[in-house]
């Protein structure tokens, strides 16, 4: 794993915090519902770094985006919205500041005492932070002592506040950053071998470059969901009214080879619950062999042989990745295979024979319906940044904080 600094090498780099500002970027892209947010996971995860820093004296200044508002102001979508939620979570006050940079931060810094927070505004409302603009950085910059990222879910994008700070001031990794980079990097990076990968949900093409960089790297590459439907039809099985992309059959073709050569095994479901409607315990529901299904049916979920066959592999193995749930698993009970499995991760992580680590919204959501996200090794919240890392891209805001 390459090299960054951490909160832990805050002392030995700049001394003491005390009345130093921090800028932090964290991650305050709450989801939404008339107007309130409805989980504050997202604020939970940063607030030890906040926390931590204040605790030893700095002035904390946070950075966040909220929404797309395209670099104008929206009410909306100020930071101003979360502030509440912000302080409900950190139980301290925190003081919002309109602006970014310049004068009315400076202000601002004149009344915050040592150990107290400041929300900027959202750097969004600046065509600047997304075109990592180096005069809209350095007037941030301008305002803090040393920059912080504890955004992983940002980290795929080269903005100012993401990116380009990181080469104006000191910059450290924030905990939940270094939490979600130590994860990954036993995940994929060095992990104890052999290592499965579960790859399912409904973005075939979207998740094809996921699929060709595992296919190098794991012994076991499990395929459920969409796009186990995509994978059988290339290999001739009819595979119904299915969600499937029968367009990819080359590109199916040449990650079995790569993973071939590779020497990883790739596992597609050989028995299959099928129905006729996608609704809750339709009339038609049953469970078939793969090459049983009729045309009017669709494949929904990976099958029960199949479940248990993969849970022997998974008991094989050192380290698991897991995005994208096995079946439809918002519509029982097309979440069996993927509560199954899940549970197996589970116990298995538990016994302390497996590393297992996930990700994806989707997917998230999944493992919280079968009810083991506290169970994982580690559940990442980052969505796209999460999927880029699958893909073996290398992430800016990552790459800006190694030395
Ligand atoms: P993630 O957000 O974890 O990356 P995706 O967005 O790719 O995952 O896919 C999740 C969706 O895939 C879920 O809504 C689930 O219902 C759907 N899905 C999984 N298997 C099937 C299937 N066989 N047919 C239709 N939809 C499926
Ligand atoms: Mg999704």
């Amino acid at each position: 794993m390459a090299h960054f600094r951490t909160l832990d090498n805050l002392e030995q780099e700049i001394g003491d915090v005390r009345g130093k500002v921090a800028l932090v970027r964290v991650d305050l892209n709450l989801p939404m519902a008339d107007g309130e947010a409805t989980d504050l996971t997202r604020v939970r995860a940063v607030a030890p770094t906040i926390l931590e820093l204040a605790d030893a004296g700095a002035k904390v200044l946070l950075l966040a985006h909220f929404g797309r508002p395209k670099g104008q102001r929206h009410s909306t979508m100020s930071t101003s919205v979360v502030q509440g939620d912000v302080e409900k979570v950190l139980g301290r006050e925190v003081m919002y500041i309109s602006e970014v940079s310049g004068p009315v931060v400076e202000q601002s810094l004149g009344i915050i005492q040592d150990g107290g927070i400041g929300l900027l505004e959202n750097t969004r409302f600046w065509p600047g932070e997304e075109a990592n603009d180096a005069t809209f950085a350095q007037g941030i910059a301008a305002n803090g002592d040393f920059y912080v990222n504890d955004a992983f879910s940002a980290a795929h994008r080269a903005h100012a506040s993401t990116e380009g700070l990181a080469h104006l001031l000191p910059a450290f990794a924030g905990r939940a950053m270094q939490a979600e980079l130590e994860a990954l990097d036993k995940a994929l990076g060095s992990p104890q071998q052999p290592v499965a990968a579960v790859v399912g949900g409904a973005k075939v093409s979207t998740k094809l470059d996921v699929l060709e960089n595992l296919s190098g790297k794991v012994q076991h590459l499990i395929i459920g969901g969409g796009m186990a439907n995509t994978f059988l039809a290339a290999r001739g099985v009819d595979v119904g009214k299915s969600l499937c992309e029968h367009d990819l059959a080359a590109k199916v073709s040449t990650i079995m080879d790569a993973a071939d050569a590779a020497g990883c095994t790739v596992h597609l479901p050989y028995d299959v619950v099928v129905a006729r409607e996608f609704a809750a315990n339709p009339p038609s529901l049953r469970t078939c062999n793969v090459h049983e299904v009729s045309a009017d049916e669709m494949i929904l979920d990976v099958g029960p042989q199949a479940t248990e066959a993969l849970a022997d592999v998974l008991k094989t193995c050192r380290t698991l990745v897991w995005n994208g749930p096995l079946g439809a698993f918002e519509t029982p009970p097309f979440d069996a295979a993927t509560i199954a499995l899940a549970r197996t991760a589970a116990a298995l992580t538990e016994e302390g024979s497996l590393i297992s680590v996930a990700g994806g919204g989707d997917t998230v959501a999944a493992l919280a319906h079968a009810g083991v996200t506290q169970d994982f090794s580690y559940v990442s919240t980052a969505g796209g940044a999460f999927l880029e890392w699958m893909e073996g891209k290398e992430l800016p805001g990552v790459a800006a904080l190694s030395r």
